[in-house]
This record gives structure tokens, C-alpha cells and sequence, in this order.
């Protein structure tokens, strides 16, 4: 069985990168619940495939996945309105608390393992809406978690 190299979903019968365009094009309808998620579902995406992040090694994204599980999607968009206004991603502008597990991970270091992959939130490739909320949130916990912060880190 051939598997992702990077979220280590099975490429058979719906690759990880097919489901993802099909996610994308649920977002692009701008509809609930996927519509309002797609900047977390993308985020997801992007640090279980590290590969694929931008040039700022994803810093904004990471900053996204952060305030996704500090406070939901009000802090998203916070975050975001701010990042408009041009003071962006500087980890001085996220919510104390998490203000140092949201120090980017090392990206030479990706984890081996999801316990959450964009396979469990497509359920069965279509990303239905009954629990999307919650599995996006599992999604995005999950991958937090695999990128864990170093030891320096940890809170006294
Ligand atoms: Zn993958």
C-alpha cells in the first residue's frame, strides 16, 4: 500500500492532495462549515505537509492553527484583521499564553504521525457538514501536537 510521505494517508483510492482540492472547493463556495474554516483546514494541511509551506515557513499558518484552539474562530479572525493592518505574525501579537509553543517548529524535524489526517475529516471523501466543526478542531489539535513544542518551552 502506498502512503503520503508527509501525513502518511493512504494515496489510494482519494490521495491526501485530491481530497484537499476537493476541500478547497467546498471552501471556495464560502458556505458554513467549511467556507469560515478554510484558512484552519489549510493550515492543517500545509504543517502535515511540511513541504508545502511558503516561503515565511508558514509562520502565519501556524499563528492560525493557535488561535484556532486558544479561541476559536473569533481569535482567527482577529488575528487575521490584524494581519491586514500590516502587523503580522510576529509571535508578539498572539495570545500570551501561547505565545511560546507558537514558536515555529523546526521544519527539518517533521513528525512521523498524525493521529488526525485530512483523510478522518473527509470521512468518506466528501467532507460532509454534520461534525466537519469538530473534526477540523481534531484535525487542527492533532497536528499541533505532532509538531509538540521543545522542552525549553514548557511552562514552569
Ligand atoms: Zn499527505
Amino acid at each position: 500500500m502506498e502512503l503520503c510521505a508527509e501525513c502518511g494517508v493512504s494515496v489510494s483510492p482519494r490521495s491526501c492532495g485530491d481530497l484537499f482540492q476537493a476541500l478547497l472547493a467546498l471552501d471556495h463556495e464560502r458556505q458554513a462549515p467549511w467556507g469560515p474554516l478554510h484558512g484552519v483546514s489549510v493550515s492543517c494541511f500545509l504543517f502535515q505537509h511540511p513541504s508545502r509551506l511558503p516561503a515565511d515557513g508558514g509562520a502565519m499558518a501556524w499563528a492560525l492553527l493557535h488561535a484556532y484552539l486558544e479561541g476559536g474562530l473569533s481569535e482567527v479572525n482577529r488575528l487575521v484583521s490584524r494581519a491586514r493592518r500590516g502587523n503580522s505574525h510576529r509571535v508578539k501579537d498572539m495570545p500570551s499564553r501561547v505565545a511560546c509553543e507558537a514558536a515555529l517548529p523546526q521544519r527539518d524535524a517533521p513528525p512521523p504521525r498524525f493521529s488526525v489526517t485530512i483523510e478522518d475529516v473527509a470521512v468518506d471523501g466528501t467532507f460532509p457538514a454534520e461534525g466537519f466543526t469538530e473534526r477540523v478542531r481534531a484535525w487542527a489539535a492533532a497536528t499541533v501536537d505532532a509538531w509538540s513544542p521543545p522542552p525549553a518551552c514548557e511552562r514552569p
